[in-house]
């Protein structure tokens, strides 16, 4: 594909209000040119085929993007020195931005900080404050726009069906993307019940969990347990950063065990003391679909 191949039909885009449905419709244009939507979503094409002039990178700013509008035109900038999965979702972030029809009647000039890349919904969407609305509708587009879903199901299955904590990163590359993005991408787009916690020198940055996944009582700031494997593989990684998915006392986990069965743990060990957690539940069913996910999990990464 060459850089000035892709054409939008804006048209067809106008007519789409919601978020995620224009990423769609992006999505769908580029299908159907090319047969499929690349991995690495093409993004300074498409803001330009969408009518955005310019993309500058800026020094030491305290915005991590930022869309300008002026009579009729629009240009984009970014903070330099962000890492490209994160460079990439903050200019999907801002083309949501220019694309999403009720941002741009809402003002000219959009500065995004770090805390609104990471907004998500949540509680009582309608009633919170405008301008966090349109950042929580930018990221949603933003996903939705650089992670295709049925080229993200072709490339999950070719990883096979158990889960590894492995295939974030590798996911992550595929798309471009921050591992971050991809976690959640990945528990939520799982057959298995999942979360996926990140974690920095033993400390919580991020819990993901499949909606039903049980209570884990873990936020940011918290402490990782003191008999996770995060904490003693984090210890000990030799060469292989990644372990094995082990099972582990539910307790070292869970508040309340429930209905769970067995909890499994993996540890992915990165860099500067980054650590990505996958936990996995199995819960007592009454039919014998249990036992065939048992099997499996044994036969993941290392087989037992
Ligand atoms: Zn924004």
């Amino acid at each position: 594909m060459s850089a000035d191949s892709i054409e939008i039909d804006m048209m067809e885009l106008a007519d789409v209000g919601q978020p995620t449905k224009i990423a769609h419709e992006i999505h769908r244009q580029l299908r159907a040119r090319f047969g499929s939507v690349p991995r690495r979503m093409p993004l300074s094409q498409l803001a330009s085929a969408v009518g955005i002039e310019g993309i500058a990178l800026f020094d030491g700013t305290s915005f991590e993007g930022t869309l300008v509008l002026q009579d009729g035109r629009a240009a984009i900038g970014i903070r330099k020195g962000m890492r490209s999965g994160r460079h990439n979702f903050t200019l999907a972030h801002e083309i949501g931005h220019f694309l999403i029809p009720t941002h741009r009647l809402q003002r000219q000039r959009f500065l995004c900080e770090t805390v609104d890349m990471r907004r998500v919904r949540g509680g009582n969407f309608s009633e919170r404050p405008e301008q966090e609305r349109i950042e929580v509708e930018a990221n949603e587009f933003a996903a939705a726009l650089v992670v295709p879903m049925p080229e993200y199901g072709m490339e999950r299955k070719a990883l096979g069906s158990a889960c590894d904590i492995a295939h974030v990163r590798q996911l992550a590359e595929t798309f471009d993307v921050s591992q971050e993005v991809m976690a959640k991408i990945y528990v939520l787009n799982t057959d298995e019940k999942a979360a996926i916690i990140t974690s920095k020198g033993g400390v919580v940055q991020r819990v993901i969990p499949q909606p039903g996944f049980p209570f884990l009582g873990l936020k940011k700031g918290a402490l990782i347990p003191n008999a996770a494997v995060t904490r003693s593989f984090g210890l000990t990684t030799a060469n292989d950063p990644i372990s094995e998915l082990r099972e582990v006392a539910s307790d070292i986990w869970l508040e309340r065990s429930g209905n769970v069965s067995a909890i499994y743990e993996q540890v992915f060990v990165q860099e500067e003391g980054w650590a990505m957690t996958l936990l996995l539940v199995d819960e007592q069913e009454d039919d014998d679909e249990a036992d065939d996910r048992n099997w499996n999990r044994r036969s993941s990464r290392y087989p037992a």
